[in-house]
């Protein structure tokens, strides 16, 4: 019988993932070498401190703090360190050395992606990161391989578990964005500093992957329109409820053709009103899920846990098998496919509907008149709602006003809530958001 290859394994990084992803190799090595077709030898453990305690009991001496010389010897790489550097120098030296690599660094990939792809290209190895998308879902394989003999057209995401669970609380409990935010960092879910995750910068890195993959087209952070969810507020979770729809952050990317039949991809990340019997509603808490439409096989759902140590651990062992399958059988296989050449498309062309608040008199002719101006614009409305407030002290009567149009332009919209404020019968426009799913 001939001996079983040894493949040498490189970790970078022992943190939340990586000492998850050390304990499976580990514990798992026999049942490892019998789907690969070769050991996997983890060859040691580059950390920035060895003396540091660590979630899982690991030998000892596989620690070392010289990434550099761990990376020289290896012939799959694990990236999990995070951040630009040294994680690019060192996942390029890998590369050059002939090591396939394996990462979760959705930030390095949104900044400096282009560069690593091409020198994985030259070098004909591998580079994968299903962790780098929505944590533990295999999502960015079914993209590439099962779904490349179709047509994406349409890829809808809650990609970031942060935001959706603030989003989750403050439907629930009626919570003000603060008071959630705050829970959310008490139970771990937010980090001391949100920022990445509440400004939309999480997930507006994962749109330009998933964009990159489903159109075949490379798509950069600079082409993705990112708004986050801090000037959401009680008061439009509450309204949405009311009109049946329920407040999601979207990390969106479709295909658009204009009236020339030219094509474009609009990629863009912002607070996106979903009716409530929409699967990607029923996603809850801090779970992530993406929802593809393509041609052939129609809607698709991709639903699980977005982080944590162990779940983006299976992400990265699938990864790391696939590529070490493919050493054992020769052959580096494609990373991705950028032959699609659509352009991104600025956020002025895309289409969707819309939900819009008003805070209006309550005097006679004034629905008219506004539905006037909306189809002067071009923009037709599918649900016009009025409630009327009596303020306690002066005693005056407003109206609020709730409207839904049908799919507009942004630059049609615009238009119109620019016109629309000029009414002398407008007191005020209280939201503007986007409506996906109707
Ligand atoms: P983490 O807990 O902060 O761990 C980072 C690890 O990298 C630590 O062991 C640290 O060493 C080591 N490290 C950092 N800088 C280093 C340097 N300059 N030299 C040597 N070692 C260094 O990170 P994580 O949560 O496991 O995340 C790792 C990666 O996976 C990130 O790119 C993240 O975006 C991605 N990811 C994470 C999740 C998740 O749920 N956590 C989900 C999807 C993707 P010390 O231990 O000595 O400090």
């Amino acid at each position: 019988m001939t001996e079983m290859r040894t493949l040498k394994v490189a970790l970078l990084g022992c943190g939340n993932v990586g000492a998850q992803v050390a304990r499976i190799l580990i514990e798992d090595a026999d049942a490892l070498a019998a789907r690969t077709g070769a050991r996997l030898q983890l060859s040691g453990i580059a950390v920035r401190n060895v003396n540091s305690r660590r979630d899982v009991d690991l030998p000892q001496e596989l620690f070392t703090t010289d990434a550099e010389t761990l990376v020289k010897d290896a012939d799959l790489v694990i990236e999990l360190m995070g951040g630009i550097e040294p994680a690019r120098t060192l996942i390029l030296s890998a590369l050059r050395n002939g090591a396939c690599v394996v990462t979760g660094n959705k930030a390095l990939l949104a900044q400096d992606g282009p560069t690593l792809y091409e020198e994985a290209d030259k070098a004909h190895v591998q580079l994968s990161y299903e962790a780098a998308v929505a944590g533990a879902i295999p999502i960015l394989r079914p993209i590439r391989d099962s779904l490349s003999g179709d047509r994406i057209t349409r890829v809808l995401g809650i990609v970031n578990g942060t935001t959706n669970y603030i989003l989750d609380q403050m439907d629930s409990t009626g919570a003000q964005f603060a008071d959630a935010l705050a829970e959310a960092q008490r139970l771990g879910y937010a980090e001391a500093d949100p920022t990445a995750d509440i400004e939309g910068h999480d997930a507006a890195a994962k749109a330009a992957i998933l964009a990159s993959l489903s159109f075949h087209t490379r798509f950069a952070l600079e082409n993705v329109h990112c708004e986050g969810i801090t000037s959401v507020s009680a008061a439009d979770i509450a309204a949405a409820k009311d009109a049946g729809f329920v407040i999601k952050l979207l990390a969106i990317a479709e295909k658009l053709s204009d009236a020339e039949g030219g094509e474009g991809v609009s990629v863009r990340v912002h607070p996106t009103l979903l009716p409530r019997e929409h699967p990607l509603a029923a996603v809850r808490g801090a779970f992530n899920a993406v929802f593809i439409e393509a041609e052939n096989a129609g809607e698709l759902m991709f639903y699980g846990q977005g982080a944590g140590g162990t779940p983006t651990a299976s992400a990265v062992l699938g990864d790391l098998v696939s590529a070490a399958r493919r050493l054992v059988l020769g052959g580096p296989g494609r990373t991705e496919t950028t032959t699609g050449h659509v352009p991104a498309l600025p956020i002025d062309a895309a289409v969707t509907s819309y939900y819009i608040g008003l805070d209006v008199a309550d005097e006679p002719g004034v629905l008219a008149r506004i539905a006037q101006l909306f189809a002067e614009h071009g923009v037709s409305i599918e649900i016009m709602r009025q409630t009327i407030h009596r303020d306690a002290e002066s005693n005056v009567e407003s109206a609020e006003l709730r409207i839904v149009t049908h799919r507009a332009s942004e630059a049609a919209l615009a238009a119109t809530v620019e016109a629309v404020k000029g009414l002398d019968v407008i007191n005020s426009v209280t939201s503007v958001l986007r409506v996906e799913g109707v």
